[in-house]
C-alpha cells in the first residue's frame, strides 16, 4: 500500500513541477482565459488518471488515491473551470477503470463533482493562500467522509485515507507555495535582465548619437574602455586604436597639462603628476569643465571643453569618464570678436581701448626687465581740423584721418610698436625699448610724412596742406611712477607744439628745459 501511496506522492510532486516549468508563462498574475482555465483543468485531469492506476483498493469496491488533491491543485491555478474539468476526468477514469457504474463509483464521482465546485469556489473567493488551501482540503475531507458513512456505514476506519489527503494537500500547498516563489524570482530576474538589456541598449544609444561630444570612458588606472563615434571623429582615431591606451595624455598637449600641474602643485603644496591633474579635475571641478587643446592623430590642434567625472558602482570608484566639446570655431570667433572689439571702426588701427592694454602690458614688461628699458610714447594731433571740417565736409575729413592712420602705421615699422587713434583727431604710438633721440627720430618722421602728402588743407592758419603736431615723451618704468604720467608728458610736448606754431615736434624734456631757459632769462 504504502509503494502506492510514495508513487501517489511521486507523480504529483512530478507533475506539479513539470506544470510550473511548462505552464510558468500563463501563470504570471492577471486574469486567464476559459480557454486557458480549461486547459489546465485537462492537464490536471491527465495527471488525476495517472494518479489513479496508482491507486489501492481499501475494500472491493473502494479505492484510495490523491484525485482530490489534484482537484484543488487544478482550482488553484484555473479556478472553477479548471477544476471541474479535472474532476469529469476523475470521474471517466474511475468508471471506466474500476469496473463501471458501481455505487460505490457512484459515490466516488459525485465526492469529486462537489470537490471540484466547492474547492473551485474557494480557491476564486477565499484571498488567503493557506487559508485557501485549509479550506478545501476540509471541505475534500469532509465530503469524502460523509460519503464514506452513506456508503459503507460508521465501521469503516477512514483515519488513514484523511491522514493521506490531509498530509498530501499540505504537501503540494508547500510544492505549489515554493514553485511559485521561484517562478516570480526567475521571472524578476528575467525582468531585471530585459531591464538592464533595454538600459545598457539605450545608453549605448545615447553614447554613440552623442554628436559632437566626444565620450571617452576609462578605468580607475586611466586606461580606455569605451570611446564613441564622436571621439573617432574629433581626434582621428578607431576606437580599436585607443581601448587599452592610457588617456588623457594621448590627446593633450604635455606642455599645457604639466603647466597646470605645476600650477596645482604651487596653489595645493603638494606634487602634482600629469594625471593627478585629471584625477583633481575629476573630483573639483567635474561640472564647471576646463578648456585644453588636443592633439588629433594627424597632429592638428583644436581646442576642447573638458568634463571630467568619477564613474562610482556600488560606492567604489570604477574609472572616468571624459566629455569633450570641440570650441574651437568658438575660440577663434571670440578671438576674432576680441580683435574687433580692439580696433577703431574708422581708421581701422587699434583704438584707445587697445591702447590702454598695451601701454599698460609693456609699462609693466618695461618695469619688470632687467636692463634699464626705456618707454617712450608719441601723441600727434592734425592741425586745424576743425577748419579742414568745415571746409571739406565730415566725409572727406575723415577720409583724412584713414590717409594720416595709414600713413602712421606705415611709418611705424618695428611689430612691438603700436599706433592707435587716440580720440578724435588724435593718434598715439608706443615705442618699448626706445630712447628720446629714437623716439624724435620716428616723431619727425611721421611729422614730415603726412606734410609730404601734401593733403590740401586751405581753412589751416599754418600750412597750405595737412599737417600734424607731436608731443614725445620717454620714461624708464621703475614701479615709482605709474603710466599716466607718459601719457601727460607726451600731451604737454603736444601743447607746446601747438603753441608754438604746429606742425612741429616737442620732446618733454626739452620742453622743460627751454621753459625753465626762459624764464630764467625773463
Ligand atoms: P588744433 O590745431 O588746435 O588741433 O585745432 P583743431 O581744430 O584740430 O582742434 P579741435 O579740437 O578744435 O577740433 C578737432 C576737430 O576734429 C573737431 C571734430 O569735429 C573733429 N573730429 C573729431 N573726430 C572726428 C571724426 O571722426 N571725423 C571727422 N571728420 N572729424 C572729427
Ligand atoms: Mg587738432
Ligand atoms: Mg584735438
Amino acid at each position: 500500500m504504502f509503494r502506492y501511496m510514495i508513487a501517489n506522492f511521486a507523480l504529483l510532486t512530478a507533475f506539479l513541477f513539470l506544470f510550473n516549468q511548462l505552464f510558468r508563462r500563463y501563470l504570471k498574475d492577471g486574469p486567464r482565459s476559459l480557454r486557458i482555465r480549461l486547459l489546465i483543468g485537462a492537464m490536471h485531469g491527465v495527471c488525476a488518471l495517472l494518479l489513479l492506476l496508482f491507486s489501492f483498493r481499501v475494500n472491493e469496491t473502494a479505492v484510495i488515491d490523491f484525485r482530490h488533491i489534484i482537484v484543488i491543485c487544478s482550482a488553484y491555478f484555473g479556478g472553477f473551470p479548471a477544476s471541474l474539468v479535472t474532476a469529469l476526468f476523475v470521474v471517466i477514469g474511475r468508471v471506466s477503470f474500476f469496473g463501471g457504474l458501481t455505487p460505490s463509483a457512484t459515490t466516488a464521482s459525485v465526492t469529486i463533482i462537489l470537490v471540484g465546485i466547492g474547492s473551485g469556489l474557494i480557491m476564486q473567493y477565499v484571498g488567503q493562500y493557506w487559508r485557501r488551501w485549509l479550506l478545501s482540503l476540509l471541505l475534500s475531507m469532509t465530503l469524502i467522509t460523509i460519503m464514506s458513512l452513506l456508503v459503507w456505514g460508521i465501521n469503516v476506519d477512514m483515519t488513514l485515507y484523511l491522514t493521506l489527503i490531509g498530509s498530501g494537500g499540505l504537501l503540494s500547498a508547500a510544492l505549489i507555495a515554493f514553485f511559485s516563489t521561484s517562478n516570480r524570482l526567475a521571472q524578476e530576474l528575467e525582468n531585471s535582465e530585459n531591464r538592464y538589456r533595454s538600459l545598457h541598449t539605450l545608453q549605448e544609444a545615447i553614447f554613440q548619437s552623442a554628436v559632437g561630444t566626444a565620450i571617452t570612458v576609462c578605468d580607475s588606472e586611466g586606461r580606455i574602455t569605451h570611446i564613441n563615434k564622436a571621439a573617432e571623429k574629433m581626434f582621428g582615431y578607431q576606437a580599436d586604436e585607443l581601448v587599452g591606451r592610457e588617456t588623457p595624455l594621448i590627446f593633450t598637449d604635455p606642455k599645457e597639462v604639466s603647466a597646470y600641474a605645476e600650477e596645482l602643485s604651487r596653489i595645493k603644496g603638494k606634487p602634482f603628476s600629469e594625471s593627478d591633474v585629471f584625477v583633481y579635475c575629476a573630483m573639483e571641478e567635474p561640472s564647471e569643465g576646463r578648456e585644453w587643446s588636443h592633439i588629433r592623430k594627424d597632429g592638428s590642434r583644436l581646442t576642447v571643453l573638458l568634463t571630467v567625472s568619477q564613474l562610482v558602482l556600488d560606492g567604489e570608484p570604477i574609472g572616468f569618464i571624459g566629455t569633450a566639446t570641440d570650441i574651437t570655431e568658438r575660440k577663434k570667433m571670440e578671438e576674432t570678436l576680441h580683435q574687433l572689439s580692439l580696433l577703431d571702426g574708422l581708421t581701422e588701427i587699434a583704438n584707445r581701448r587697445y591702447f590702454d592694454e598695451t601701454l599698460m602690458k609693456e609699462w609693466k614688461r618695461a618695469e619688470r626687465s632687467d636692463k634699464p628699458c626705456e618707454l617712450s610714447l608719441i601723441l600727434f594731433d592734425i592741425d586745424c581740423f576743425k577748419a579742414y571740417n568745415d571746409v571739406y565736409g565730415h566725409l572727406v575729413g575723415d577720409d583724412c584721418l584713414r590717409k594720416v592712420a595709414a600713413l602712421a602705421k606705415g611709418i611705424v615699422g618695428r611689430p612691438s610698436d603700436t599706433v592707435a587713434r587716440y580720440g578724435g583727431e588724435e593718434f598715439v604710438v608706443i615705442l618699448p625699448e626706445t630712447n628720446v633721440i629714437g623716439a624724435l627720430r620716428i616723431a619727425e618722421k611721421l611729422r614730415f610724412a603726412i606734410e609730404r602728402e601734401s593733403t590740401p588743407h586751405v581753412g589751416s592758419t599754418v600750412s597750405a596742406v595737412v599737417t600734424i603736431s607731436v608731443g614725445v615723451a620717454t620714461l624708464q618704468p621703475n614701479g615709482s611712477f605709474l603710466p599716466e604720467r607718459l601719457i601727460a608728458e607726451a600731451d604737454r610736448a603736444l601743447y607746446y607744439s601747438k603753441a608754438n606754431g604746429r606742425n612741429r615736434v616737442t620732446d618733454y624734456h626739452t620742453m622743460v628745459k627751454k621753459n625753465a631757459d626762459e624764464y630764467r632769462s625773463s
